[in-house]
């Protein structure tokens, strides 16, 4: 028990190291939303490295990490996956596409539209192959 717990710290501290290298990607703002003004949080997104990376990891507000983590994210609020999904960053871009899913997946249409539409690398879809956020 104590263990595990040394070692979801080492984890947390070892994210917060990442920080200072997110807050200048995310220039500030959320990576999905674009929020401004408000506190981000690190969210790693699935397959989890070994070690936290830059590259597995997401710099995001709380609102978007609660409709991610919940699994049903409101369709009004997420209207911006329409911009978000072309991010050049493939981590925005693989978590933009998941979402996009669960809404199309809920019969929203302009998710699915968006899913029709949107160009994807093979490498992108290779990494989608995996399931979402870990618990
Ligand atoms: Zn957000």
């Amino acid at each position: 028990m104590a263990r595990g717990l040394d070692k979801h710290n080492a984890r947390i501290d070892a994210l917060n190291m990442l920080g200072r290298d997110l807050a200048r990607r995310s220039r500030s703002k959320c990576e999905l939303c674009e929020t401004g003004s408000v506190s981000l949080k690190p969210l790693e997104i699935t397959p989890i490295p070994e070690e936290p990376e830059l590259d597995h990891t997401l710099f995001i507000c709380e609102e978007c990490r609660q409709g991610i983590e919940s699994g049903k994210p409101d369709q009004k609020r997420w209207r911006f996956l329409e911009s978000v999904i072309w991010s050049e960053t493939p981590v925005i871009q693989v978590a933009a596409v998941r979402v996009t899913r669960i809404l199309q997946q809920q019969g929203v249409d302009w998710a699915a539209t968006l899913m029709d539409t949107v160009y994807l690398s093979p490498e992108i879809e290779e990494w989608l192959g995996l399931p979402f956020t870990h618990k």
